[in-house]
């Protein structure tokens, strides 16, 4: 692992790893990625790892996504990582595709996977989705690269709290999956906190509290093989009609995985009345700006927040 990292680290942007390749090699066939050298992870055994730690979950980097979903336990113990692979892509990008891969895949935002356009986020000056074509770009946090994590599994792995091991020619950190995920405004060439030479070891899931409900909402275009457009996760519990516990993530509204604070703070210690739900709700969206294609994305999010807070605070 050292080595694969000192590799990377040495050769900088022309090194890249590579896991299932979905999303790289359309990137190189696109032209948009021009590495000089693949550095292929399946080499590294230790990634492929599966298994429950101290009543955690931990996924090693290269385990597939259809690995992870067959995985006994998951359907009793995170079943709302269950419900959300099922939503993902489809069989065959599931059965390649790798859970570090899908936490680490480029935006799908059509500028920037055009091979003829340079946007601010591959080195031009220009934000062409400001002025253009928005319908699917972000309606919070979307200066200056309106952009939306493609990711289905971060918004879930958020709300169960996951983290994340990235290993570096040194060392290894750890930290919350949440902080893995940068801002445009932090750097708009980059989604993650990842270094040059570091790579994204395994995800830590812990088990969640006896009593905790979970579900992932996701709307989509098209039933089957489609990005979400908005989608809602969210991770609860309630003791004597109380909630005690609550967390919430939005996909498809920012650049990354948007925890949608304002709602947990309004709901903890409250009983959870369906008014609350929709002031809470609000509350979100009332930092929401726009484009001029992507209004409608307001109300979705609305009715997805609502509707998994209802079933998660039963
Ligand atoms: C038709 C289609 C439909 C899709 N639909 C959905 C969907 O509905 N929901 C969804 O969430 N996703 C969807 N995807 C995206 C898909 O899930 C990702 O392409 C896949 O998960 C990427 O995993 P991979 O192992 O193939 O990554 P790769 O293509 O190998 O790598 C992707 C990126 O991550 C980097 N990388 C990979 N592993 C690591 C690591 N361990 N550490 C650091 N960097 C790493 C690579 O350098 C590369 O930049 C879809 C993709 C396609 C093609
Ligand atoms: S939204 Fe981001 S990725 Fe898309 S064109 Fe603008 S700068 Fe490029």
């Amino acid at each position: 692992m050292a080595e694969a990292c000192r590799f990377l680290k040495r050769q900088g942007p022309s090194a890249l790893p590579i896991a299932g390749g979905t999303d790289l090699l359309n990137e190189i066939k696109e032209g948009i990625a021009k590495p000089e050298f693949i550095l292929n992870l399946k080499r590294l055994p230790s990634l492929a790892q599966l298994r429950e730690k101290d009543g955690a979950l931990r996924i090693g980097a290269m385990v597939s996504l259809s690995q992870l979903a067959g995985y006994p336990i998951l359907r009793r113990n995170f079943p709302i990582l269950s419900e959300a692979l099922s939503t993902l892509a489809t069989p065959q990008i599931r059965a390649v595709g790798t859970v570090a891969g899908n936490l680490c895949q480029r935006p799908r935002c059509f500028y920037y996977r055009h091979p003829l356009l340079l946007c601010a986020k591959k080195g031009g000056r220009t934000c062409f989705a400001l002025d253009g074509v928005n319908r699917y770009h972000a309606i919070l946090q979307n200066e200056p690269c309106p952009m939306v994590h493609p990711s289905d599994l971060a918004p879930v792995l958020i709300a169960l709290d996951a983290q994340v091991v990235l290993a570096g020619a040194k060392d290894k950190r750890l930290l919350p999956l949440e902080e893995f995920f940068l801002l445009p405004t932090q750097d708009i060439t980059r989604e993650t906190v990842l270094t040059p030479g570091e790579i994204l070891i395994e995800v830590q899931v812990p088990k969640p509290k006896a009593g905790t409900r979970g579900t992932y909402l996701k709307f989509r275009e098209r039933g089957t093989g489609d990005f979400a457009v908005v989608s809602a996760a969210c991770s609860g519990r309630v003791l004597r009609g109380t909630v005690v516990e609550m967390r919430l993530v939005l996909g498809g509204v920012a650049p990354i995985p948007f925890r949608a604070r304002k709602a947990e703070e309004m709901l903890l210690g409250q009983k959870p009345r369906k008014d609350l739900l929709a002031e809470a709700a609000q509350a979100v969206l009332s930092e929401a700006t726009p484009l001029p294609g992507n209004r409608y994305k307001i109300r979705a999010a609305q009715t997805l927040m609502v509707r998994a807070m209802q079933a998660v605070l039963k």
